[in-house]
């Protein structure tokens, strides 16, 4: 696809750190302009679900492009069946700075097991050599991308929350207290994974829909599956619910220890139903097993920014607020006025939940 020329003077610029390097050279706040912008070139593993590009890769491909303002960003899909097509002709619509859009069709590729999916980021690395790759910091691009890093000999740097230059990146370290500025100097690919909750796609232009990007298969002649099976799908178990998917939802309401139980836990979900809320939960409750660990929200849960967050009886423990803290209103219900949930709430109540609950109920209007 690319010239050996242009390949070797892209090594040469990116193992000469100057053209990146030099912050006076170049607007950190910018993505790349002018004649280097041409060598990146940015490949974003996403996911898909009925016939769509999930949300959160989505995200990936609005950090893609804000790498570069040029026509540089590549998706790969994988699976097989109506529904990768249909996904893939999304992707090809979702940004006017997709390039292309790659396809996969394989069954083994229908599940995300790591060790499949990171042979097949390598393989069309192989093939096309991309000088970023990036996926979600969902638990698919957490497992897969290091993996596909380590084939790939090379560092990722992981849970991206702004990029200011190609190669210069800031993530959260010690549960988000501290921010951290990474600059890459590895060899390419620079493999990111991002939160997704800091980068949003517009809906996409109409631009970009009349413009839609061309779709190609991987060619897999020479994936070898044979290597592969270290490990097996079994089966998903997951809960169907009515809810909106807690890691997009506009309104999430969480609870805590303070709940006390399985039984009192439906109280939230009674208000979450009335408000069109995800339902959430802190690590405490989840090992008192209130409800399933998918519902945790923290650092070590999911990582949420919804419109809303309503806590109730939550004390605001660091690895909590590391998956709230970006949420863009914040509620809190204590009892105890010292809580530190009370130092990012934006409306506090020092309160008993069991009184507060059942009046909102009482209050608030049912969902049409
Ligand atoms: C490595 C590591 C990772 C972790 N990851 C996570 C994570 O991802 N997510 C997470 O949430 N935690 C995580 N934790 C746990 C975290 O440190 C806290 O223990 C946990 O968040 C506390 O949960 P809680 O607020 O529900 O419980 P508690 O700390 O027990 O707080 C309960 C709160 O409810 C209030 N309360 C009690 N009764 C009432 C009432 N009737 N009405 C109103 N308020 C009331 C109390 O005043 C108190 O503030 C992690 C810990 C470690 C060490």
């Amino acid at each position: 696809m690319r010239s050996m020329a242009a390949a070797a003077m892209l090594k040469r610029c990116l193992t000469n750190p100057r053209p990146f390097l030099s912050s006076s050279s170049l607007s950190p706040s910018l993505p790349l302009r002018g004649p280097l912008s041409r060598f990146i070139s940015t490949l974003v593993l996403a996911e898909h679900e009925g016939g769509l590009v999930k949300q959160s890769s989505l995200s990936a491909v609005a950090a893609a492009a804000s790498i570069n303002e040029e026509k540089s960003v590549t998706v790969l899909l994988g699976g097989s069946g109506p529904s990768l097509h249909k996904a893939a002709s999304h992707a090809a619509s979702c940004h006017p700075l997709i390039l292309q859009v790659l396809v996969a069709e394989a069954d083994i590729l229908v599940h995300p097991l790591a060790e499949t999916w990171a042979e097949l980021v390598h393989l069309v690395h192989k093939q096309s050599g991309f000088s970023h790759i990036i996926s979600s910091s969902n638990s698919f691009g957490k497992n897969v991308l290091p993996r596909a890093a380590a084939l790939l000999d090379v560092s990722p740097v992981t849970d991206v929350i702004g990029i200011s230059e190609p190669r210069l990146f800031t993530r959260p370290i010690y549960a988000g207290n501290a921010l951290c500025t990474v600059r890459y100097t590895g060899a390419d690919p620079c493999i990111i994974t991002i939160r997704s909750t800091s980068f949003t796609l517009s809906s996409s232009s109409s631009e970009a829909k009349s413009n839609a990007a061309p779709i190609s298969q991987v060619d897999l002649s020479t994936f070898d599956e044979g290597s592969l099976p270290k490990s097996r799908w079994l089966n998903i178990t997951s809960q169907e619910s009515e809810r909106p998917d807690l890691a997009n939802a506009r309104i999430v309401v969480t609870g805590g220890r303070a709940l006390k139980s399985a039984e009192n836990f439906k109280l939230l979900e009674k208000l979450a139903e009335k408000l069109g809320a995800a339902v959430g939960a802190t690590r405490a409750a989840v090992d008192a097993g209130f409800v399933p660990n998918d519902l945790q929200v923290g650092q070590t849960g999911k990582i949420v920014a919804p419109d809303l967050y309503m806590a109730f009886g939550v004390s605001g423990a660091i690895q909590h607020l590391a998956g709230m803290r970006d949420s863009k209103v914040i509620v809190a219900v204590n009892k105890d006025a010292d809580a530190p949930i009370f130092q990012v709430a934006d409306y506090g109540l020092v309160a008993d939940l069991f009184e507060v609950i059942p009046e909102l109920l009482e209050k608030l209007p049912d969902k049409k």
